[in-house]
């Protein structure tokens, strides 16, 4: 059976063939490892091959394993939705959170990240393919939202992620992709200094790098099939 760290060399060789074929320098894609549902000992062991960006969608559980795991250097990223009752459990475990979609939510980030911590490190999610019901904010009311964010005091506006459906192909991906780079660029126009697009998971890594990905969050491919819990 493939390590942790065999996957983990396998992803990194991925992206790198990827920025090859888009002619983009390998150092320009970040890689979020995807660790929901995993244990921290399979967030150590990733660490132990050299990872340090881990993402997380639950927030009870993600607060486990960063209390677990508060000896390693590691950022944490909140990629799940984040309700009112959660934003303080956000606001005073991770360094990042890249589901902002609401103004509200927003606001109480930064109403409760405690005064020690260097500001909360913030991506606002944008729903490209415009499912009625997914989170994310509609691509024309991204500018306004990321204007309101980028004034709170204890946030730090970083850019955009987004979370597209499942393409039929490697074009149709691109085509979902180039919609949140091109609001990336809009947005960057229109005064705002964004680094940050991310983009991309296990199965379509290659298309959001060859759009303009500035970060890929990938789990399965690095930790295996996920087991939900019953
Ligand atoms: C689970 C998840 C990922 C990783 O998905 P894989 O297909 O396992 O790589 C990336 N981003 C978000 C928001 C996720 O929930």
């Amino acid at each position: 059976m493939d390590t942790i760290a065999t996957r983990l060399g396998a992803v990194h060789a991925r992206i790198e063939a990827a920025c090859l074929q888009a002619k983009r320098p390998p150092s320009s894609v970040a890689l979020l490892a995807v660790s929901k549902t995993l244990g921290a000992d399979a967030v150590e062991a990733a660490f132990d091959a050299g990872q340090t960006r881990f993402g997380e969608n639950y927030i009870q559980e993600a607060v486990q394993k960063i209390t677990a795991l508060r000896h390693l250097p590691i950022e944490w990223h909140c990629i799940g939705p984040v309700q009112s009752n959660k934003t303080r459990l956000v606001a005073e475990h991770f360094g990042w959170v890249q589901t902002v979609d609401r103004l509200k939510i927003a606001q109480r980030l930064s109403e409760q990240r405690p005064a020690h911590l260097p500001a909360l490190q913030v991506c606002i999610q944008v729903n490209v393919d415009g499912g009625p019901t997914k989170s994310g904010v509609a691509p024309d009311e991204a500018l306004a939202l990321a204007q309101a964010v980028a004034k709170l005091p204890h946030l730090q506006l970083r850019g955009l992620m987004c979370i597209p459906e499942h393409a039929a192909d490697f074009v149709a991906a691109c085509a979902l992709f180039k919609r949140a780079r091109d609001l990336f660029y809009a947005l960057n126009s229109s005064g705002l200094a964004l680094d940050t697009l991310s983009m991309g998971m296990s199965a379509d890594l290659e298309a959001a790098v060859a759009s303009g990905s500035t970060m890929v969050r990938v789990g399965s491919a690095i930790f295996g099939e996920r087991h939900y819990p019953a």
